[in-house]
């Protein structure tokens, strides 16, 4: 009787009476068991987990997800049943096993976690991750192996990619770090060292500034500006995010308030509502009380709640939304299209815009499905009236786009990247200012009549400025970045010398223009704009990646500003054979005068060691555009030379780029001077160079060598 007791109590002790496989005690007992029995063997422990079971639950109920539980049980029992081997459930969803190394080798325990569960005629798959310890000191105790094991799991955790880890030192520490973070929340907010930064949200058809959404950045006084993507889920997982967001709506509400009470400017900012908040019954007023309490109007406040929230939580999201909408604050969907249940979410949640995410379309620029997929949810959106957020745009090809599926608003570093308060104030002082001298209308309107322009069409207009003579351009400034969008076939005639007909979209360019050039025309862009006239700079225009290059002159004028964006038009002439003239010219000039005084000029390349002849008087056999050797011609008539006035080692000077600069450094004339007697045949004469250098242009030197020769 009292055997039968004994073993009902360990049982209870020791057993999940789920599942009928150990409990956390149990694994504990029997796994110290097993480790003391087997002292020379070779164990490792397996932690894991099945991917978001709450939606499991969600979506099934809890009966199923028991189910589902015991299922894997059983699958653990039929696998290891017969091995040296324990198992258990830890928790909820959690299983761990402890398995000789040789066992774990052979890899089944990578198909315990495979679960496929049929409902009416479909069948829903889940998929686990798994963390995996290799127990090397043994007098360390089992929960602390375990420990281990979970820290390992916890690193795969959301990482679809991967579904497995080791354990690692650098886990551990990464682990110690998050410690120390939540250790510093308290002073954090007490100090306000978060600070907001906003994003601007643009209109799609114009790009002009239209919100922004509020987000989260850590000033650590010993760590630096840290991003939210390290704190977030630390706090999430802890509880810290509902003060934290707290702190955040208001800090923004405060900003709000502050300028609207000082008559400026203000549009609608967008605050991030944490999944974790919908545990919390209160959220909606919270929210509402902040926004009212600082005085704001609530349509400046927007809702943005991401997709995970509603996996997760579907009943109190939706019922959140509900409450949102009575309060009369619009709400967004974030992240639309991250998850899996994209589409149900807007069957059942009466939200009011989607935000999608560019990263989320993987390949945007290469995939056409991409694109597709894209077009595709802005026509659905359109349909149930919802607005469309594109957010992550990073380039004007992916702008385009969006324009052209009639996506409303977009967010991007290719528009704004986040931006501490003041300059986000300060950018709102600025559009305030920039839209009174310039209107969104009159702006599209410009736009759109320039790109037509382009387009070979029916027009007159249009056929006309694409075959006009001559290259010529639109380009874009914003801030930082230049870029050609559309050129006619005369750009291509001018830069090549023939004109690329066949792709008509060839013409629409958007092609950024990199260093030195980005500076110099931005330079120019500006004078044009403030002074209001055409500007002209000569430059130099890097054809290809073997370093061709073209001289161009390009004249530009302004256009148009809006927002950040300004456009100009630009028309580009090939100067590359005046310029060439030009420095022969140069050269040509200077002999002209130096030929009074000397009977021969050379050009003396040290990188050659050839002396160009620029010059000559004539006598004698050399024409102008000769070249010779000069680093060898004193060695050569060694024998026949009689230095005058100076020794012999000159020629090691003048052999010499470095010390020949440093003698003409010296001079107070800026030249250097030397004098032989030489016998050539009969006639003896003597001999007088003068060396200098003459700078052409900035960056461009040339050494001259000018000769007399008095017969003696
Ligand atoms: P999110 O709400 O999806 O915010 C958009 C993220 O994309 C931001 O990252 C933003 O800086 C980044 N981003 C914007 N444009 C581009 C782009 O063109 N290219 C790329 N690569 N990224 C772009 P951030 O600021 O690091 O925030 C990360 C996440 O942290 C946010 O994702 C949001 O989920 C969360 N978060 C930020 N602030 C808060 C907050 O105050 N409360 C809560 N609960 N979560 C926040
Ligand atoms: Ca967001
Ligand atoms: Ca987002």
């Amino acid at each position: 009787m009292k055997a039968t007791e004994d073993k009902d109590k360990r049982k209870k002790e020791f057993m999940d009476e789920l599942t009928g496989i150990y409990n956390r005690a149990g694994f504990y007992h029997f796994t110290r068991e097993l480790l003391d029995q087997n002292p020379n063997m070779q164990f490792c422990l397996v932690y894991w987990n099945i991917r978001r079971f709450k939606v499991v639950n969600n979506l099934f109920g809890w009966e199923r997800g028991d189910k589902i539980l015991i299922h894997l049980a059983d699958s653990m029992k039929e696998e290891f049943g017969g091995e040296i081997a324990t198992y258990g459930r830890m928790e909820r969803d959690n299983f761990i096993c402890c398995l000789p190394f040789d066992v774990l080798s052979k890899g089944k325990w990578l198909r315990l976690g495979e679960v496929t569960y049929a409902m009416g005629d479909l069948d829903y798959h889940f998929s686990c991750c798994y963390g995996l310890y290799k127990i090397d000191d043994r007098k360390m105790s089992i929960s602390v192996m375990g420990d281990r094991a979970r820290i390992a799991m916890e690193s795969v955790k959301d990482n679809y990619m991967c579904s497995y880890a080791w354990y690692n030192e650098e886990m551990w520490n990464s682990l110690v770090e998050e410690q120390s973070l939540s250790n510093d929340f308290k002073t954090a907010i007490a100090e306000k060292q978060f600070k907001v930064y906003y994003q601007p949200i643009c209109e799609a058809v114009d790009g002009l500034v239209s919100g922004a959404e509020a987000l989260v950045r850590w000033q650590h006084p010993a760590r630096g500006l840290i991003s939210p993507g390290v704190f977030i889920p630390l706090f999430e997982q802890n509880g810290y995010i509902s003060i934290l967001d707290r702190y955040v709506w208001n800090e923004v509400c405060k900003m709000l308030k502050g300028r609207m009470d000082a008559g400026k400017k203000v549009l609608p900012v967008s605050i991030n509502v944490s999944r974790i908040e919908f545990y919390n019954h209160h959220l909606c007023e919270d929210i509402y009380n902040i926004v009212t309490k600082n005085g704001v109007p609530i349509d400046l406040i927007k809702i943005e709640i991401t997709e995970t929230a509603y996996a997760d939580n579907p009943v109190q999201v939706q019922e959140a939304v509900n409450k949102f909408h009575e309060y009369g604050f619009v709400v967004l969907m974030d992240d639309f299209g991250s998850g899996y249940s994209s589409l149900n979410i807007l069957k059942d949640l009466p939200i009011d815009t989607l935000k999608i995410d560019m990263k989320f379309l993987n390949g945007f620029e290469t995939s056409e499905k991409a694109t597709i997929i894209l077009e595709a949810v802005v026509r659905m959106a359109k349909w149930m009236s919802l607005r469309v957020v594109a957010e992550g745009v990073e380039g004007r090809k992916e702008w385009e786009f969006l324009k052209s599926v009639e996506c409303d608003l977009v967010q991007g570093f290719y528009f704004y990247k986040p931006m501490p308060e003041s300059d986000y104030i300060a950018l709102l002082d600025k559009t305030e200012i920039e839209e009174r001298s310039f209107s969104k209308d009159e702006f599209e309107e410009l736009e759109n009549s320039i790109m037509n322009a382009f387009h070979r069409g029916d027009g007159v207009d249009n056929v006309l400025f694409y075959s006009m003579i001559g290259g010529m351009g639109v380009m874009e400034m914003t801030e930082d970045t230049l870029e050609i969008l559309q050129v006619n076939r005369g750009y291509y005639e001018v830069l090549y010398g023939v004109a690329e007909d066949s792709d008509r979209n060839i013409r629409v360019l958007n092609k950024k223009i990199v260093e030195p050039e980005k500076s110099i025309l931005m330079e120019q862009c500006k004078l044009a704009r403030e002074k209001d006239c055409v500007q002209q700079v000569q430059l130099h225009h890097l054809l290809d990646e073997k370093g061709n290059y073209k001289w161009l002159n390009v004249k530009l004028r302004f256009l148009g500003s809006c927002g950040k964006r300004s456009m100009y038009s630009f028309v580009i002439d090939d100067i590359d054979e005046m310029k060439k003239l030009e420095k022969e010219r140069y050269l040509f000039d200077y002999s002209a005068a130096l030929l009074k005084v000397f009977d021969k000029v050379y050009r003396l390349d040290y990188e050659t060691g050839m002396a160009e002849v620029l010059h000559t008087s004539g006598s004698g056999y050399m024409q102008v555009g000769d070249k010779y050797a000069f680093l060898s011609f004193f060695h050569k008539y060694e024998d026949s030379i009689r230095w005058v006035d100076c020794s012999k080692e000159v020629v090691g000077i003048i052999e010499n780029k470095t010390l020949l600069d440093a003698e003409l450094e010296k001079s107070a004339n800026g030249s250097y001077s030397i004098s032989y007697q030489c016998t050539i045949g009969e006639i003896e004469e003597r001999i007088n160079v003068l060396f200098f250098k003459v700078e052409p242009r900035a960056n461009e030197v040339t050494y001259l060598c000018c000769i007399k020769a008095n017969v003696l």
